[in-house]
């Protein structure tokens, strides 16, 4: 394909209606057509990054290969389309000033005065169209963070209104709203969805597709009435009804020809529909497990969305096993020698989940004791595989003060520790190991059963590391430092061979599970907890 063609994906009502599983679910459809897509998200918020935010603000911080700490959208684009995404594909409002500021204190501006438009405009519209100039995909999708109707959101609403008018045919803007369902009533109401058409018009943008996200089927009259008055054609009226699962959103609007709709009205030949073979497999998989896997998740926050690309991975490994999993919540802040047993013996597995700070983290060394005397498979991710370094050190090896320099700086047991080089930086998020790093696994391992390869890749977001200082004394007392980064020497990979399942591992193999690619480590772990 010659040009490339540009979706913009806005949101009104209400927020939290679903542009992420949206704009993958239409990335998904193109995809399955042959054509290359990405997806890029912009954040009308004022953080460089959400590395910094509190995931009770932002939920999960997602990382990309390339080390950046991005929205946990970015993971849904992954996830559905099996991509690999990159800074390009995460904007915020603060990075698109940081860059127009910097100029112009470099004086690139030539004294003109600097304003929204045309100059955050324009460095707006640069990062859209950067993707499509640079890697040549054939469908760059868009979605914009928020709101419609937010003050936040203008400057990009402005932007997709010039994009639009520059670029014709090539650019497209899908607009997602809500029918909400009045009981009393019994009725569906679209004056909602007609006010926020009415809102992105007075910004003269006129929405081409609309998707009406709602709990209850839309008739005939209803999709007619909203065409009508919001100057769309009729089959561009789409519903998104709620589902089971997310991964059937692509099905859904491939039954109401979507991607045909888009192919169209961007003047592109329709051809075959796509099967979607591997897809619906991976769905009817899911639908026929009807047997659960326990899985106690041992982490200081109760959210979903703080551990989402957790959640995904566990539930994806679980269908790909032919199981429901039946993920619970364990408070980590609450757990005590005392009731730990009440907690974690009906899990057939358990997590011990990443995390910052000292908030929840004895309750972690609690868990783990419990686990790693009782055999029960378990799964320690960063922060996660800290905690079970130290447990092991505390409990096995017998230094009752061991600990990570994170919690306490003194000890002299510091078996996780800041490395050298990074101790000089000060500023937040700058000492961080970030993206995608090497790692060799030690054949001999249950980890490399896994994986069944020695050289892997993984993503990184943490500031300590294992301390080689005491490697030996752990090998030596059963816990194995079975992934090893190549070039830096450092433990990437710890797991007691002796037991059933209880691997370690200082990066996230969660944000690289995808729905056709789910990760070995997952679906090791889900297969371990099962045979328990
Ligand atoms: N707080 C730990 C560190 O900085 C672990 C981080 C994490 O779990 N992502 O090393």
């Amino acid at each position: 394909m010659a040009e490339t063609k540009y979706i913009f994906v806005t949101g009104g009502v209400a927020s939290s209606l679903g542009k992420g599983i949206i704009s993958s679910s239409i990335g998904k459809l193109l995809q399955a057509r042959g054509y290359s897509v990405t997806i890029q998200k912009f954040d009308p918020y004022i953080n460089i990054d959400p590395g910094t935010l509190n995931p009770y603000e932002h939920g999960e911080c997602y990382v990309t290969v390339d080390g950046h700490e991005a929205d946990l959208d970015l993971g849904h684009y992954e996830r559905f389309l099996g991509i690999q995404t990159t800074k390009a594909n995460n904007i915020t409002t603060g990075r698109i000033y940081k860059t127009v500021i910097d100029k112009e204190r470099r004086g690139d501006y030539l004294g003109k005065t600097i304003q929204i438009i045309p100059h955050i405009t324009d460095e707006i519209k640069r990062n859209v169209k950067l993707l499509g100039n640079k890697y040549k995909f054939d469908f760059v999708i868009t979605e914009i963070g928020g709101t419609v109707g937010d003050i936040e959101s203008l400057p990009y609403l402005e932007s997709i209104r010039q994009l639009k008018w520059e670029l014709g045919k090539n650019a497209l803007c899908v607009h997602l709203t809500y029918v909400p369902y009045l009981a009393a009533a019994k009725e569906l109401k679209t004056k909602p969805t007609q006010h926020s058409v009415k809102e992105l018009q007075s910004v003269g943008i006129q929405p081409d597709i609309l998707v009406l996200r709602t709990e209850h089927e839309l008739n005939t009259n209803l999709r007619k009435k909203v065409a009508l008055f919001c100057n769309v054609d009729e089959e561009s009226v789409v519903q998104s009804m709620d589902m089971p699962t997310i991964y059937e959103v692509p099905l859904r609007m491939q039954e109401q020809k979507l991607d045909e709709t888009i192919l169209k009205k961007m003047g592109l030949p329709i051809g075959e529909t796509p099967t979607l073979g591997a897809w619906r497999d991976f769905l009817n998989r899911r639908h026929n497990a009807t047997e659960v896997v326990r899985i106690g998740l041992v982490g200081k926050y109760d959210l979903q969305d703080a551990y989402k690309s957790i959640l995904e991975a566990l539930s994806q490994a679980a269908t790909y096993n032919d199981r429901k999993a039946d993920i619970h919540f364990i408070n980590s802040e609450k757990l005590t020698d005392d009731n730990v047993e009440a907690a974690l013996k009906d899990m057939d597995g358990v997590i011990i989940c990443p995390g910052f700070g000292q908030r929840g983290i004895e309750g972690k060394f609690v868990a783990i004791k419990y686990c790693r005397t009782h055999n029960v498979p378990t799964f320690g991710i960063c922060l996660g595989m800290q905690c079970m370094a130290i447990e092991f050190a505390r409990n096995v090896l017998g230094y009752a003060d061991a600990n990570s320099r994170e919690m306490d700086e003194k000890t002299p047991h510091n078996v996780i520790d800041i490395m050298e080089e990074q101790k000089s930086v000060t500023n937040m998020g700058g000492t961080m190991r970030l993206g995608a790093y090497e790692c060799v696994i030690d054949p001999t391992s249950k980890t490399y059963q896994a994986y069944k390869k020695e050289h892997i890749q993984e993503r990184h977001r943490h500031r300590y590391e294992f301390n080689n200082h005491f490697k030996a004394e752990f090998e030596k007392a059963g816990m194995k430092c079975v992934g090893i980064n190549p070039e830096s020497d450092l433990v990437e990979i710890v797991e007691i061979p002796t037991l059933k399942w209880f691997i370690g591992t200082q990066f996230h193999p969660e944000y690289s599970s995808t729905v056709l690619n789910p990760h070995p480590l997952f679906l090791s772990f889900i297969k371990a907890a099962i045979d328990k």
